[in-house]
This record gives C-alpha cells, structure tokens and sequence, in this order.
C-alpha cells in the first residue's frame, strides 16, 4: 500500500505580521482587565515578536460567562442541529489548510519549531483531526436497553458544559485543535489557555472561529500565565471540566483545583519517560529494505549488508524519537536499550549520525534542528 502523497513544502512566509494579540471573548477582541501585557519571544533570536494582553482571574471570569450564556439551553448553539456543527468545524479545517503557510510559519517563528515539521506534521495533523472530529458531531448517540414490562430505556450522551482546557508550548496548534475539536463536536463551550510561551496560533485561530461562523462565547481564548490564567480554570466554580495537557506536576495542582472548587472533570496528558529498545533483529524486515532484499524474511539469514542496513534504521528511528522537535515531545524516546551484541555498533553510528545534525533558525531550509522553546538563564 502507497502512503498518501505529501503537498509540496513551500518557503516560509517572508514578512509575517502578527494581527491578533488580544483576549478573544464572545466573538470579540479585549483588552486585560489589569491592562497588563506579556513579551512573546522569538527564540531563534531571543527577540520580542509583540506583546500580547495577559489575562487573568477577571479575564477568565469574563470568558466563563460568555462561554455559560453560550450553552444555556435555548441558544443558537445549544438548538443548533449537530450536523451543523460537523459543517462549522470542517469549515475551521478548510480555513487552516487555507491559512497553512501563515500558520506554519508563525509556529515556526513562535516555537522554534522547524518549519517543514509543522508545515506538513503539524498543520497536516490539526486539519486532519478538526474534520475527524467534525464527522462525529452528528453520530454521537446513545443506546436503547431492552427492559422488561412497558418501560422504555434509553441514554443519551450529552455535553457536559463550559470546559477550560489548558495546553502547553510543544505542539500549541496540534494541541488547540486536540482540545477544541472533540468538545465542540460534543456541543460543548470553551475557554482555551494556550501556553504563555507560545499563544499566537491560537489567537489567530481565534480569527478563524469566527470567520467559521462559530456563535458568540463558543470557543474564547485567554493567554497569559499558568499560576494567574491557568490556576483561575482550574479553580473556578462555572466550569464543568477541564483538560490539560503539560507537566506532571502542574497536573497535580489542577486535580487538586478542581477537587478543592467544585469537584469538576478532569482529564491530564502528562509527561512520561519513553523507552526505545533496539533488538539485534530490529527492522530487518522492514519495508524499505524490501527493495535490497525482498527475500529476507529471517534476521537469522540477514546479509551483511542489510544487517548494516538495518542498523542505520534502527539508529534513524531512534535518533528521530528522541530527538524531533528538539526532544520536546511527551513521548521523546529519551532512554535507549539496546542489545548486547549490536550496542558498540549503535553507538558508533548514532555518535556519526548526532554529528550531522544542522542546528539553526527554523525558518532556513535544509536546517535539522531549532532552538528549545525557552531557556532558563542562570543568574
Ligand atoms: P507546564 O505544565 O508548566 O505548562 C503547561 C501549561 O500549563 C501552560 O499553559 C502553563 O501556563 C499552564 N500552567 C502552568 N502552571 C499552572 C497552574 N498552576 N495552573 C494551571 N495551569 C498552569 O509544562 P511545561 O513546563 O511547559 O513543560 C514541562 C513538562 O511537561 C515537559 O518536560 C513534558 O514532560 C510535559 N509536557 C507534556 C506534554 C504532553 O503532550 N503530554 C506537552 C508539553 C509538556
């Protein structure tokens, strides 16, 4: 089977003008309450891209009642056919594939993300997960039980409400659309807090919603910092659920929030310690050295040369498992096992291989490697 074709990767956008540095509410651009901005940072160049409004408690308060009015019963969104919503989010995807490029390469700008990784993994995946989400809207159903006597038993599966959701800086669109797409197929509302690193796409996204046609307080979107912003989410009393996805131990602080608030749902992504194990076997029949060898079908009859061929594959993906985007995914590969008899050899190669690693602005081509998001600066 031939995997699907990827689209061309384009340049990055030469001269990108950031719009959108406001608190997104009921539709609408705000201001802070506290009047107060925050630096976002370029961290290729350690340079100040804009500054954008820094919400907090009052700002959350504000999203939590746009978000409230906009589910109670009666509204356009509560009485709004589901399949309606299905259009409303592939309508969001087809404007993402639209704005592609503005998107990439803002994240690029924004995350030290190398740009042809979130041209095509990263934008490629949140347009594929919206209209994912998008065809469930209308096919969430619940179930008929057989009862005995003249008793109809059925359930239904209902929105649960205003949900905040709080995401971090690695994948800040990837992780927008993986929190927005199923609460709102769902016929939920929500407050979004993207990473202070990192709230650009999101706010931009924000432009879209509305373009989309969203109604009013269906989705808000407040930036600013975790213990402020984030800490008021998780706390507040209006809020029916909330979903993070970051650190392990600020997943603590929010179960703890929400137990000490009102006991509202929670769902946490959290960190982990990926291993990666290397068997002196590993891939030997992997697809692409069918082509050397298509009789291969035993590593015990491996070749010299697909033996060594499999190694550099073993080296390849292991490298690519700890080491994309900068190792800052969740599920970095960051322990390698390998076995005994292949080790010297692995680590002689994944030493030649580390070598040629070209580190750069993630915005130049031909580049392997950006910056890590951000650094903390030893006094
Ligand atoms: P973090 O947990 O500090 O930040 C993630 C989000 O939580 C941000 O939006 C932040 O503002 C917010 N936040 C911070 N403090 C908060 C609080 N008290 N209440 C509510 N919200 C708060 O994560 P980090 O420092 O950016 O990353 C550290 C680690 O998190 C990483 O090394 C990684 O292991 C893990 N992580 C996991 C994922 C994943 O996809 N599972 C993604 C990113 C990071």
């Amino acid at each position: 089977m031939s995997s699907p074709a990827q689209p061309e990767i384009p340049a990055p956008l030469g001269n990108l003008k950031i719009q959108y540095t406001k608190i997104f509410i009921n539709n609408e651009w705000h201001d802070s309450v506290s009047g107060k901005k925050f630096p976002v940072i370029n961290p290729a160049t350690e340079e100040v891209i804009c500054n954008v409004e820094e919400g907090d408690k009052a700002d959350v308060d504000k999203a939590v009642k746009a978000a409230r009015q906009a589910f109670q019963i009666g509204s356009t969104w509560r009485t709004m056919d589901a399949s309606e919503r299905g259009r409303l989010l592939n309508k969001l995807a087809d404007l993402m594939e639209r704005d592609r490029l503005l998107l990439a390469t803002m994240e690029a700008l924004n995350g030290g993300k190398v740009f042809a990784n979130a041209y095509l993994s990263d934008l490629g995946g949140c347009i594929k997960a919206l209209k994912y989400c998008a065809g469930w809207a209308d096919k969430i159903h619940g179930q008929t039980i057989p009862s005995d006597g003249d008793i109809f038993t059925y359930t239904r599966r209902e929105p649960i409400g205003v949900c905040g959701q709080i995401i971090p800086w690695n994948f800040p669109l990837l992780m927008f659309t993986w929190k927005i797409g199923p609460a709102l197929a769902c016929g939920n509302t929500v407050i979004v807090k993207p990473a202070e690193q990192t709230p650009l796409t999101a706010l931009h996204m924000a432009s879209l919603i509305k373009e989309a046609g969203f109604p009013p307080g269906v989705v808000n979107i407040v930036p600013g910092y975790g213990p402020t912003a984030g800490a008021a989410i998780s706390s507040h009393m209006d809020i029916d659920k909330v979903a993070f996805t970051g650190s392990t131990q600020v997943g603590k602080l929010i179960k703890e929030a929400a137990g000490k608030s009102n006991l509202k749902r929670v769902t946490l992504e959290l960190g982990g310690k990926s291993p990666c194990i290397v068997f002196a076997d590993a891939d030997c029949e992997y697809k692409s050295l069918a082509s050397v060898s298509p009789s291969s079908s035993s590593c015990l009859m491996m070749s010299p040369i697909i033996w060594s061929l499999a190694v550099n594959l073993a080296v390849e993906f292991a490298h690519y498992g700890v080491f994309y985007h900068q190792g800052q995914c969740c599920v970095a590969a960051s322990r390698i096992f390998v076995e005994e008899s292949v080790y010297d050899e692995f680590v002689k190669r994944s030493v030649e291989r580390a070598k040629k690693y070209v580190l750069g602005n993630p915005l130049t081509a031909g580049i392997n490697q950006g910056p890590q998001v951000s650094i903390i600066k030893k006094k």
